[in-house]
This record gives structure tokens, C-alpha cells and sequence, in this order.
């Protein structure tokens, strides 16, 4: 059962603990602490090797109140229930923080993509959009990539819905590539909206990004996009991980020469005179560095790390990046550190997921510069929106952040009245 997940009591608690910032009644928080909809499917593939193999496919829809479910599909190991309720609940957060048109939703199937063919990841991809078929649509469930997923995952999907439904269908996925359907600054999304966050925090704790210093955990779609754009406002990248390893250079690390060797090699193993630069999960993120963006995978910061931690900025570029515990010291003991919460940090890829949807509706598409035009402005304006509630309140960033989105969905709910 989900409920016994640590990541899903962890989400849990952050909605409870912001109850006494909003005005919700009990019967709408009542419905806030569980999903509308768990739909559990067994996935049945053809392995290259003619054995047929079974892999559990989850779509888990938080809520339908506020518009078609919205959120990432993963493939890896880790995807059980708890964790995909988990994370459509923070993607209803987060799409309300935003202001978009849309209800929190999440999938995974549980599989090691790296140890499958492309062959065999696009047969599970089409047969798992087949069994969910009832459960999803453009104006029901829109799924775009996450974790071990990417644009040619969205473009079977695409596939196999027009196939299946007998009609052309771009928006039924985001992130699509742009030979179907996809929009200009997709892909770069998620990794753009890290750094204009951490633009806006900069500049409210005095931290000149130029000459400043960063480790980032995670070098995939966002990791390295941050890490990219970090370096092009002049801050030195000390530390990157990837499945390999975690990494850290005194000097600083080349960052287009990784992106370079990541071209032709899976992970950063093997960069040269990487393999020195080896050190613990622990020690990579208590260095001393100005900000730490842990762009991985959710509960990766510990207690005992965020005790350690001698950063002033911590940007969740990663969905739930903290244990309940980190979320405590952080909130408690480490004030000094100023936090970007996750629903705001990594938005940018939800919403240009919208810009996206609304240019699949209306097949007219846009320019890369109004996409990122509009993007900032989003982004810059949740963050300003976040920090004044955060501030007149006199709560942290994360409070402020889940308070704006847990009231907005619970008013929703209120407004629309339960049926029957
Ligand atoms: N998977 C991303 C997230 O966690 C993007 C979701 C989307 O674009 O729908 O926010």
C-alpha cells in the first residue's frame, strides 16, 4: 500500500504541516491526503530474447479538480506506488503554484531502462499506453518526460494513441520531439527555470552569481542544463554526479567538455582524471560552496547532511530532493540557507509542457524567444509571489510555496462542491 512509503508520508506531512496557512476545511484537506485515482496495470513485453516478461506500469492521478492531469512518466527501478502517489501529489502543488490549467498526475513502470533495448523500451512503452488508454487523454491525463523517459518515449506514445484512437492527437504528451509536434525550449526547461530561480534568490541574499561556486547532483536533462547555465553566468561548478559516482574539483569542472564526453559514453566514468575526483554522497554536498542543487532524484539530502551543509542557497532542481528530516534542520536549524522548494525550482519544464498543450490545441507554434520570454515570466512571477507570502507570513520559502498551492486546489475543490 502507498501509505507505508516514506516519500509518500514525507509528502504527506509537508501538506498537513501548512493546513494552519490556508483557510481549507476539514472535508478538502480530507480529500487533498489521497489520489483521485491509482490505475495499476501489468505490462506484458516481447524481450529481444523471445521471452515474454511482465513489468507493473502506474499512472496515479492526485486530483482531476483544476484540469487534465499533468505529469512526468518515469522508468527505473525504484517506481512503486508510494512514490508515484508521492509525486502526483507535488505535481498538483506545483501546477497551482503556477497558475496553469492543470491537475497533479504521475507514472512510472518499474524497469531498468539501461539494461533494455530501444527495441524493447519502445514495445513497453506502446503497449503500457495501450492498457492505460481509458485513463488518459488531452483533456484527461497529459504525460510528458521524467526520469529514464525522454522525447522519443513521448513520440510512441503519441503514436500509439492517434493509432489506436483513429485520430491525430499532439496533445495527448508533452514534451514530444519537434518532428511531432514538440515545442522549441522543452528540453532545456526544467534546467532554464533552476537558474532563473536561482537568479531571483541571488539577488535577494546579496550572492553575486558571477565568481560564486556550485555542486549539482544529477547530470541528465536537468542536471546538465543547470550546470550549463550556471557556468555561463560565472559560476564555477565544483561538484556533478551521475549514477557513477559524485565528484568534486577544487578548480572546477569544464562543464561543456562533460557535456561533450557524455556524447559518446553512458556516464561521467572515465572523464579524465575523473575517477580521482571520486568522493562520498556526504562529502559532496556538505563542501563548501555557495549553492548546492541536488538535481537528482527525491531523498537524497539527509538530516545529517542538511546539519552539515555550509552552503547559503539549497536549489531543489530534483522532486522531493529532502527527507523529512533535511526539510526539519533546514526549516529549523539551518535559517541561514536560503531554500528554493522544489514546486517552484523545477517548475520550468511543467510549464513550458502548458506553452506546449496550448500549441497543440491551436497548431500554431511559437518562436524559441517568445517560448522563453513567456517561460521567465512565469517563473520570475511565482517566485515573487512565493517569497512576498513566504515573507509577510514569516514562514520559510517551502511553507509559503505549498500554502499558495494547497489553498488554491482546496478552494477549487470547495468552489466546484462534491458530488453527488
Ligand atoms: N516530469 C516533470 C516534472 O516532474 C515534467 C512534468 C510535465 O511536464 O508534465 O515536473
Amino acid at each position: 500500500m502507498f501509505e507505508s512509503s516514506p516519500f509518500y508520508q514525507s509528502a504527506l506531512g509537508q501538506l498537513l504541516s501548512v493546513i494552519p496557512h490556508t483557510s481549507l476545511e476539514p472535508g478538502v484537506v480530507e480529500r487533498l491526503r489521497v489520489p483521485k485515482r491509482i490505475i495499476t496495470v501489468s505490462v506484458p513485453v516481447r524481450m529481444d530474447s523471445g521471452d515474454t516478461r511482465m513489468f507493473m506500469g502506474i499512472r496515479v492521478q492526485h486530483s482531476l479538480t483544476a484540469g487534465p492531469g499533468k505529469g512526468g512518466l518515469r522508468f527505473a527501478p525504484t517506481v512503486d506506488t508510494g512514490e508515484v502517489v508521492a509525486l502526483a501529489m507535488l505535481m498538483s502543488w506545483k501546477c497551482a503554484l503556477l497558475g496553469l490549467p492543470f491537475s497533479g498526475a504521475k507514472g512510472g513502470i518499474n524497469c531498468d531502462p539501461s539494461a533494455m533495448s530501444i527495441g524493447e523500451q519502445e514495445r513497453l512503452t506502446r503497449r503500457f499506453t495501450a492498457e492505460i488508454l481509458p485513463f488518459i487523454g488531452p483533456t484527461v491525463d497529459v504525460m510528458a518526460p521524467d526520469m529514464g523517459t525522454n522525447e522519443q518515449t513521448m513520440a510512441w506514445i503519441f503514436d500509439t494513441y492517434s493509432i489506436v484512437t483513429g485520430s491525430n492527437c499532439a496533445q495527448i504528451v508533452t514534451g514530444k520531439p519537434l518532428e511531432t509536434y514538440g515545442t522549441l525550449g522543452r528540453r532545456a526547461a526544467t534546467g532554464m527555470g533552476v537558474v532563473y530561480t536561482i537568479e531571483e534568490a541571488a539577488r535577494r541574499i546579496n550572492l553575486k552569481l558571477n565568481g560564486a561556486t556550485a555542486v549539482v547532483q544529477g547530470f541528465g536533462n536537468v542536471g546538465s542544463v543547470t550546470c550549463e547555465q550556471l557556468a555561463l553566468r560565472g559560476v564555477t561548478v565544483k561538484g556533478v554526479a551521475d549514477v557513477s559516482g559524485h565528484y568534486f574539483r577544487d578548480k572546477g569542472f569544464d562543464v561543456k567538455a562533460l557535456m561533450e564526453y557524455l556524447k559518446s559514453n553512458r556516464t561521467l566514468a572515465g572523464f579524465p582524471g575523473i575517477d580521482a575526483d571520486k568522493v562520498s554522497v556526504d562529502d559532496f554536498f556538505t563542501q563548501p560552496v555557495d549553492i548546492v542543487v541536488p538535481a537528482a532524484m527525491e531523498h537524497q539530502v539527509t538530516g545529517k547532511i542538511a546539519r552539515n551543509l555550509k552552503c547559503r542557497l539549497v536549489a531543489e532542481a530534483a522532486n522531493g530532493p529532502c527527507t523529512t528530516d533535511a526539510d526539519m534542520v533546514l526549516r529549523e536549524a539551518h535559517k541561514d540557507i536560503f531554500l528554493i522548494p522544489d514546486i517552484l525550482c523545477n517548475a520550468g519544464g511543467v510549464v513550458v509542457s502548458y506553452f506546449e498543450w496550448v500549441q497543440g490545441i491551436q497548431m500554431f507554434f511559437w518562436s524559441a524567444e517568445e517560448v522563453d520570454n513567456k517561460l521567465q515570466q512565469m517563473i520570475r512571477r511565482a517566485f515573487i509571489l512565493t517569497h512576498g507570502h513566504a515573507t509577510a507570513r514569516g514562514v520559510d520559502m517551502r511553507t509559503g510555496a505549498l500554502a499558495l498551492a494547497v489553498e488554491k486546489v482546496g478552494k477549487e475543490k470547495a468552489k466546484r462542491g462534491l458530488f453527488p
